[in-house]
C-alpha cells in the first residue's frame, strides 16, 4: 500500500468516522478554511458520514475567490501597457473585474499567457526580451515562495523586463478577522499545505486568544476525518490547542528554506480580502531592494475599489456565513460556464464544488 493511500483506505475512513459519531455529544460547527479540504469533502461523500449534530462551513481558503474586483481591474491595466505579456495561473482568466475578466480581455487583444509556476513566467521574460512580462503572483503561502524565488533569480539574472503583480495573501492572520467579524464556529480544519511552509506555531493566536482549537490537515479522506475526529475530541474535553494531523507533511516550525524566502523578498502591508475588508499583516509587497521588479508602477491610471455585483453573496460564502446554494443566483444565473462572482471560478471555490458535487436540489 503507498503512504497516501492509507489514508483513502474504506475501512479507515469507516472506523474514523465511527468514532467521530462516539466522540461528538454536543453540537459543533468546524470551519475547513481551506478550499481543497471542501473539495475532498464532496468528493467523498464525508458529511453523510458525519453525525447531525456535527455542521461543516467552508471559509476563505480559496485564493482566487479573495481577489477583490479592484485588484483584477489592476491586472486589466496591466494590459494596456506597450508591450505587456501578462502570465498568470488559469485560474484567474475568467475572474470578473468591473467590466471584464482576462479571458475577454484577450479576445480584445492582450497577450495574456497562462503558465503553471513562476519559473515558466521568468522563462517567458528571457524569451522575449523585448515585451514586458507582468507575472499575476498569486496564492497563499503555498505559492508566495515560488514568488520569490523567481524574483531572487531575476535579480541574479539582470532582466529587467520581469515584473511582479503580488497579490500574495498570509492566512493565519484572517481567521482571527474572521471571528472578529462575528464568523461563528467552534475550531478550524487548517490547510496542510500551507502549514508546511508556515508550520502550526502561527495559529497559535486562534486557539490561545480565541479558544478555538485548530487541526492541521492533510488532503486525503482519512486525513479530514481524523483531523474532525482531533478537533472534537478537544472541544469536548473543554481544551482548545493547535494539533497536527497532517504529521508526514507539516512540522511545527514549518519550512525554514522558504520562510527564509519570503521574507528576503516581501515586505507584509494590509491586503483587501473580497467580502472580508482590508486584514492588516495579510498582504505582500516586493521589498525596495527588488522594487525593480515591482509590476505596480506601470499601473498608471487610479484604480476604484468595486462592490460585488448585485445579488452575488460571494461575501457572506466567504465568512461561512452562508452555504453557496443559499445565494439567490447559485445555479440560476451564476454557473461555472457563466460565473458571476468569483467562488464559482476557481475549481476549489466553494460555489464551484457545491455546483459540481450537488445535485439540482442542492442538498
Ligand atoms: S453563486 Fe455565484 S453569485 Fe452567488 S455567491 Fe457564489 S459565486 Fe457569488
Amino acid at each position: 500500500m503507498k503512504f497516501a493511500d492509507e489514508f483513502r483506505s474504506r475501512e479507515l475512513v469507516a472506523g474514523i468516522a465511527r468514532n467521530i459519531r462516539r466522540a461528538a455529544t454536543h453540537e459543533w460547527t468546524l470551519m475547513e478554511f481551506c478550499g481543497t479540504h471542501t473539495v475532498v469533502i464532496f468528493r467523498h461523500g464525508l458529511k453523510a458520514l458525519l453525525p447531525v449534530n456535527l455542521k461543516l462551513v467552508s471559509g476563505p481558503g480559496c485564493p482566487v475567490c479573495v481577489t477583490s474586483r479592484a485588484d483584477i481591474d489592476r491586472i486589466l491595466a496591466l494590459c494596456d501597457v506597450p508591450s505587456a505579456m501578462i502570465a498568470t495561473y488559469g485560474d484567474m482568466i475568467k475572474v470578473p473585474g468591473s467590466r471584464m475578466n482576462l479571458s475577454e480581455r484577450r479576445a480584445r487583444g492582450a497577450d495574456v499567457r497562462v503558465v503553471y509556476s513562476s519559473y515558466d513566467a521568468l522563462a517567458l521574460a528571457r524569451k522575449h526580451p523585448d515585451r514586458k512580462v507582468f507575472f499575476i503572483g498569486i496564492g497563499f503561502e503555498t505559492t508566495a515562495p515560488s514568488t520569490a524565488a523567481a524574483v531572487i533569480k531575476a535579480a541574479e539574472l539582470g532582466l529587467e523586463n520581469f515584473h511582479v503583480l503580488s497579490l500574495h495573501k498570509l492566512t493565519p492572520p484572517v481567521v482571527g478577522a474572521l471571528l472578529e467579524g462575528g464568523t461563528e464556529v467552534d475550531g478550524f480544519i487548517c490547510p496542510g499545505h500551507v502549514c508546511a511552509i508556515i508550520g502550526a506555531r502561527p495559529l497559535e493566536p486562534v486557539a490561545r486568544e480565541w479558544k478555538k482549537p485548530c487541526v492541521v490537515a492533510g488532503f486525503e479522506p482519512g486525513d479530514v476525518l481524523q483531523a474532525i475526529l482531533m478537533l472534537v475530541r478537544q472541544l469536548e474535553a473543554g481544551e482548545s490547542r493547535v494539533d497536527i494531523e497532517y504529521a508526514r507533511g507539516v512540522s511545527y516550525e514549518g519550512n525554514a528554506t522558504a520562510l527564509a524566502t519570503m521574507k528576503r523578498v516581501f515586505d507584509t502591508v494590509g491586503s483587501e480580502w473580497r467580502g472580508i475588508g482590508n486584514v492588516e499583516d495579510t498582504g505582500l509587497v516586493l521589498r525596495d531592494e527588488f522594487s525593480t521588479f515591482d509590476a505596480s508602477p506601470f499601473i498608471e491610471r487610479e484604480i476604484e475599489p468595486v462592490p460585488d455585483p448585485p445579488g452575488c453573496r460571494c461575501g457572506d460564502v466567504l465568512r461561512g456565513r452562508i452555504s453557496p446554494p443559499d445565494c439567490p443566483l447559485f445555479r440560476k444565473v451564476c454557473t461555472p460556464e457563466r460565473p458571476v462572482g468569483p467562488c464559482m471560478v476557481s475549481s476549489e471555490g466553494s460555489c464551484a464544488t457545491y455546483y459540481q458535487y450537488t445535485g439540482e436540489t442542492n442538498e
